[in-house]
Order: structure tokens, then C-alpha cells, then sequence
């Protein structure tokens, strides 16, 4: 295929099952993480020993001059770039909004807002056919809950996730012309570390209480849609969303 594809946030849970299966279709993945090396690293030993190609690279997409870099390191190390997972994002504890201190918002909207949206406009520089490029795909990680907006638990999280979604529409609209497509997929709740990082490790567990389908989702679920949206299978398909949430 020789395509190349960027997954922030690709060492663990949704990003590291997206890049496992986006290596195993052929995509030569770069897998982006912001601490924890170790994870990464075995993302990239797993696809390799499979006989897929990636590398990996450490930055912060709520830092411009990370993402900078990050770009700046996928231009040299691999070429042109067709496609971009803005999977990286964070959550805080669940706590009522008047209880927040602003500087919780600083992470949430910077990682996850400002992230997506720096990362999205370093790949459309590089995409688009307006400024030399082959064209490609983004998609983007939103969640179930903008729908519920997260009431007494992360408002400021579904907040961010809401301008996502606002995001994609404008800028998949915008780019349509110049051969670049944004999507965006909505997990509901899915079996991953994330939780332990809002302070409830277990709540993957008790999701059998309120999905329809009476269970958490798992990483590789959510990968399945994000793939499809990346892939030329989707190619009518822009502005759009998926919901992989189990019914909620
Ligand atoms: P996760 O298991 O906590 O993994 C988060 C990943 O993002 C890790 O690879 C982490 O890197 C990376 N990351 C965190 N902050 C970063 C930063 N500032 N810069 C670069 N990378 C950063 O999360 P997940 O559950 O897979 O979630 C992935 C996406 O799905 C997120 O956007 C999340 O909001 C969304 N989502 C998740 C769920 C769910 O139930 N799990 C539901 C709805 C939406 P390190 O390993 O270096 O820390």
C-alpha cells in the first residue's frame, strides 16, 4: 500500500488497537505518545514481529512546538503522509464544574482540543492538493457523551469533545475540494486505562448496567470503525460519524 499514517496517542488502548490493525492493512504507522516509552515501544516490537513497518515518536500535541516537531520528524523519517488518527486525549476526575479549577481546563481543552486541532492543521499543510499535496484522511476522536454533555461527572471533557465534533463538520467541508476527508468516530464506554485516570479503574465493569448491549466495548471495536473511515472504502464518506458506543 506504501501509505503512511500518524496515530496520536497510539501506545495504548484505542490508539495502540488502531495502529496494530492500520499496520496489519498495510499502512506504515508512526505511533505517538507522550510519556510512557515502554508502551509505545511494544506497539512497534508487536507490528514489526507481525511484518508490519512503524516507528514512533514522543510529543505533546497540546504543545505547538512538539507538534512542530513531531511533523517535522514524520517528514523526514517517512514522506508524505495520507492519513492522521487524532486519538490522543485525556479525562480528570469526576467532579461537579463548579468544583473545577481552571487549570484542569488548560489539560483537557489543550490535549484534546487544542491537540486535535494543531495536529489537524500540520496534516491538512501537508495533505492538501491546494498546497502541492496527494490529498488523504483524518479522523477524529470524539465520545458518546456530548450527547449527555457529562452532567456531576467531566463537562469540560465533553465540552472539548463537542467542539471536535463542530470541527470535523467545518473542516471536512472546507477541505473537500482539495482531496482531504474528516471523520469522526464516538466511542461509548471502552475497556481501557483511561478510566483509572478519571479515578474509576473499574467503570469499564459496571457499564453492563446501563449499555443496551450490556458491556463495555473493547479497543479493537473502535479501531474497526476509525480504519474504515481511513481507508479508500470510505470514500463518499466525509463529515461523517460513527457511533461505537453499544447503543447508548
Ligand atoms: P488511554 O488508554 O488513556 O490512552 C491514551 C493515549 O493518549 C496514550 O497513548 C497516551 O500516551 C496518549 N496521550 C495522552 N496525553 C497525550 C498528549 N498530551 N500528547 C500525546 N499523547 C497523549 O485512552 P483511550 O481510552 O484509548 O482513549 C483514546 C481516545 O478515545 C481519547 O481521545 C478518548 O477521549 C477517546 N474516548 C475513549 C473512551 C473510553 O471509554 N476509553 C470513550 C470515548 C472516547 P502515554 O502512553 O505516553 O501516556
Amino acid at each position: 500500500m506504501n501509505k503512511n499514517v500518524l496515530v496520536t496517542g497510539g501506545s495504548r488502548g484505542i490508539g495502540a488497537a488502531t495502529a496494530r490493525l492500520l499496520a496489519s492493512q498495510g499502512w506504515r504507522v508512526c505511533i505517538n505518545f507522550v510519556s510512557q516509552v515502554e508502551a509505545a515501544q511494544a506497539v512497534v516490537d508487536d507490528i514489526s514481529r507481525a511484518g508490519g513497518q512503524a516507528l514512533m515518536v514522543a510529543a505533546d500535541v497540546s504543545q505547538p512546538d512538539q507538534v512542530q516537531r513531531m511533523f517535522e520528524f514524520i517528514d523526514r523519517e517517512m514522506g508524505v503522509l495520507h492519513g492522521l488518527v487524532n486519538n490522543a486525549g485525556v479525562i480528570a476526575p469526576m467532579i461537579r464544574f463548579e468544583d473545577m479549577e481552571p487549570a484542569r481546563w488548560n489539560r483537557i481543552l489543550g490535549t484534546n482540543l487544542l491537540g486535535t486541532m494543531m495536529c489537524a492543521h500540520a496534516a491538512v499543510r501537508r495533505m492538501s492538493t491546494r498546497h502541492g499535496g496527494a490529498g488523504g484522511a483524518i479522523v477524529n476522536l470524539s465520545t458518546a457523551l456530548t450527547r449527555s454533555g457529562a452532567p456531576g461527572m467531566y463537562v469540560d471533557y465533553a465540552a472539548a469533545k463537542s467542539a471536535i465534533e463542530t470541527l470535523t463538520v467545518g473542516l471536512a467541508r472546507e477541505v473537500a475540494g482539495d482531496g482531504i476527508r474528516v471523520n469522526c468516530v464516538r466511542p461509548g464506554l471502552i475497556d481501557t486505562e483511561i478510566h483509572a485516570s478519571g479515578g474509576d479503574p473499574g467503570r469499564a465493569a459496571k457499564a453492563k448496567d446501563f449499555v443496551p448491549l450490556k458491556r463495555a466495548g473493547l479497543a479493537t471495536e473502535v479501531a474497526q470503525a476509525i480504519a474504515w473511515l481511513l481507508s479508500e472504502q470510505a470514500s463518499y464518506t466525509t463529515g461523517g460519524f460513527i457511533d461505537v458506543s453499544g447503543g447508548v
